[in-house]
């Protein structure tokens, strides 16, 4: 009993720092659901829901639309491309910054997101993959797996080369302080709009509804069908290990990241649309940082690799 207290509020702790009670923690290799860990995530759905209240203004959905298209770029560009993939180089002031916008989106910190990551393309459509959908189901693999116990912790030996910044492991460990800075700031932002330019009919309540609370459950579930759809619709171009797609909806909805299939094929090459007509909003804003100099050496997909490996397609 005495324990099992000490683990809720270890688990409630986490909210604020993920790095608390880890000694109570003990559980590896189950699919133990942590309850703790979806009153936030449910909290986050049920906020969309004050819109009934706030009611809706220009201003509020372009907010919303804009907090979206960067945290997604952030998230791909820089959460996948970067952390996980290595796809390109940067300053260390560049690569904090491009942290701290990846953990806007509220998918925990540059360490756990890249490591756990990391851990799927070693692992994946095998037992071991935390999310797969092919062995553990749409519904774990889209946002079961990282509510559960086993998934709370960074793999941190597998993101060794980032993990020794300790500016990153900061934001890892206070993975809740930028979502909730960038509410405070929307609120403040709301409030002062409403009262200085009435016209608007904006509201600090209102700006949280829209750009933070849909806005994020929005970025969450384009996000979570990489993982889950994106390993089941689609066309398979190259004969992978595991059952990634290509799927150009997707691709449309993550900036780039529904070639997915290329993607497993050569998970290094900055660019995942692998010809000009596979859309990949991702890439292009990385180009445009490399012309204005912020990253440089963006890693290519080798040639001799484009037709290497492919799926013989049936003959007519
Ligand atoms: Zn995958
Ligand atoms: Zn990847």
């Amino acid at each position: 009993m005495e324990l099992k207290k000490r683990s809720l509020a270890a688990s409630i702790a986490r909210w604020f720092d993920a790095y608390a009670g880890h000694a109570d923690e003990g559980v590896t290799g189950t699919r133990r659901f942590d309850w703790t860990r979806l009153l936030p995530f449910a909290a986050l759905h049920l906020g969309c829901l004050g819109v009934i209240w706030t009611g809706a203004s220009e201003v509020a959905v372009l907010v919303a639309v804009a907090l979206y298209a960067v945290r997604m770029f952030a998230i791909t560009g820089f959460y996948h491309r970067y952390f996980s993939h290595c796809a390109f180089r940067t300053s260390r002031a560049a690569q904090f910054v491009f942290a701290v916008m990846g953990a806007a989106a509220v998918q925990r910190g540059p360490l756990w997101w890249a490591s756990h990551h990391r851990h799927h393309h070693a692992s994946s459509d095998t037992p071991a993959d935390a999310h797969s959908s092919l062995q553990h189901g749409f519904l774990w693999s889209h946002m079961g797996w990282f509510l559960a116990r086993e998934n709370f912790a960074p793999r941190n030996a597998l993101v060794a080369d980032f993990a020794r910044y300790p500016e990153l492991r900061f934001l890892d460990r206070y993975d809740a302080l930028v979502p909730l800075s960038l509410a405070a700031v929307l609120y403040g932002v709301g409030e002062w709009l409403g009262a200085a330019a009435p016209a608007l009919a904006t509201s600090g309540a209102q700006l949280v509804v829209w750009g933070f609370c849909i806005s994020t459950v929005v970025l969450y579930q384009a996000t979570f069908t990489i993982n889950s759809l994106a390993h089941c619709f689609g066309r398979r171009r190259y004969a992978t290990s595991d059952d990634s797609r290509n799927n150009p909806w997707l691709a449309l909805l993550t900036f780039g990241e529904g070639w997915h299939n290329n993607h497993h094929h050569f998970p290094g090459a900055a660019r995942q649309g692998f010809y000009w007509w596979e859309i990949d909003l991702t890439f292009y804003g990385l180009k445009l940082l490399e012309v204005f100099g912020v990253i440089h050496d963006l890693r290519v997909l080798p040639p001799r690799l484009l037709d290497a490996r492919r799926v013989p397609t049936p003959a007519p």
